[in-house]
């Protein structure tokens, strides 16, 4: 049976992002997923804030071109508000790129990555997988998504809170107009959350979100209704791909480690519980995961687990969970029609644009100031 340091089970961004810095500190790092291929089963948009391409490294080539303009539609889908920023705000990223980029970093830095394996429990020390040899490890990292299992068997917090996410992902017509953002608030098809159509340069996405329990015929139906009169969407030439899965939106779990192991990305939590991105969390956890794994292995001392504090991140999220409250009631379009209206005032656009264009939507656990991190080196 082979020995590593650390086991990091799941290989999406907060996976090979940890895994990358870890092997940096000089760790023996195994990351296994049950995917056979990154590009293959991928479940996110892969719309990049701001301030994660501000404070991260990712190379423009993975990078659609920068997005200026949001326009935010009501439930009649009548006269959108358009909220226009002097900076590029979004950038949708390839995403099967960005995968394997984060792989080829992360065993760059001296971590193997081994796919088709699924993880199936573990004990003292013993991980099982269905598919693959067992493999013991000093410490495992649950990179294993929103419904973490590691999660359950290392005795840690849990997700509790879902939204449900779908969308498709086609072929645009060339010679399209500028990149926008679509934002549709329509409880009919996306209750508590919205609707969405962007473009990556190459692909319009166009999905849908909400409360499971709330989306009578289930998300893909949701999906369907939305996509029939999606607004700014262009002419599909059939989607060339589905993606979807849970979001969790109860924000950052408070028990995030334990001598045998730690929690990153949707695993944590780490997801603002607002917009519902959880892609800079991934990038922006995985620093301070990695100092706080790698420390404790270095020193055995189990007080050096008490920084990688759940509890203590929760109370920098108590605005956006109750503003989360807030959207999670709005299940009604004659009141988000009514609501609307006050969007279309100097101060509702004014919040929104705070919401939509701001630095505020997870907050910086990384262990100290660093200049632009790379996604590619540790
Ligand atoms: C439809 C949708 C759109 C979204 N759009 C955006 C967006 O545009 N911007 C944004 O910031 N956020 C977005 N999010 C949220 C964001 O995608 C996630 O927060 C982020 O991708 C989480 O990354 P992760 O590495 O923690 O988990 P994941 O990317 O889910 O990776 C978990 C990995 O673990 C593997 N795994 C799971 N179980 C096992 C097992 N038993 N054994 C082995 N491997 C296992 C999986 O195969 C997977 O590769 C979206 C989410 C959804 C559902």
């Amino acid at each position: 049976m082979q020995t590593v340091d650390v086991l990091v089970v799941g290989a999406g961004l907060a996976g090979l992002c940890t895994a990358r810095l870890l092997a940096g500190r000089d760790l023996n790092v195994l990351v296994v997923d049950r995917r056979r291929s990154l590009s293959a089963g991928i479940r996110t948009t892969g719309i990049f804030v701001r301030r994660t391409l501000d404070d991260f490294d990712l190379p423009g080539h993975l990078l659609g071109p920068g997005i200026r303009d949001v326009l935010l539609y009501p439930p009649s889908r009548r006269s959108p508000v358009r909220l226009t920023s002097d900076r590029d705000e979004f950038r949708v990223a390839d995403m099967a790129a960005v995968y394997e980029h984060a792989r080829r970093a992360a065993e760059a830095a001296g971590a193997r990555v081994l796919l088709g394996a699924r993880y199936a429990g573990m004990s003292r020390g013993t991980v099982r997988f269905a598919d693959a040899e067992p493999v013991a490890a000093r410490f495992v990292v649950g990179a294993d998504g929103a419904r973490s299992r590691v999660a359950r068997d290392l005795g840690l917090d849990v997700n509790r809170r879902f939204l449900v996410g779908a969308e498709v992902v086609h072929p645009m017509v060339a010679g399209g107009t500028a990149p926008a953002f679509h934002c549709v608030l329509d409880p009919r098809v996306a209750p508590g959350y919205l609707g969405w159509v962007v473009d990556d340069g190459r692909h319009a996405h166009v999905g849908v979100a909400g409360y499971p329990d709330a989306m009578r015929g289930g998300v893909r139906r949701s999906l369907e209704t939305f996509v029939a009169d999606a607004p700014g969407c262009p002419v599909p030439a059939g989607p060339v791909e589905r993606r979807g899965g849970p979001i969790p939106v109860g924000g950052v779990l408070r028990r995030l480690a334990c001598p045998a192991g730690l929690l990153v990305g949707d695993a944590a939590g780490a997801v603002s519980p607002l917009t519902a991105g959880g892609l800079d969390p991934c990038l922006r956890m995985a620093e301070l995961a990695a100092e706080v794994a790698a420390a404790y292995l270095r020193t055995g001392d189990q007080g050096v687990l008490r920084r990688y504090d759940g509890g203590a991140l929760r109370s920098r999220f108590r605005g956006r969970l109750l503003l989360r409250r807030g959207f999670a009631g709005l299940r009604s379009p004659a009141v988000v029609e009514a609501a609307f209206a006050g969007l279309r005032s100097g101060a509702g656009r004014a919040a929104a644009a705070r919401i939509l264009f701001g630095d505020g939507s997870f907050p910086d656990v990384r262990p100290r100031p660093v200049g632009r991190a790379g996604l590619m080196r540790g």
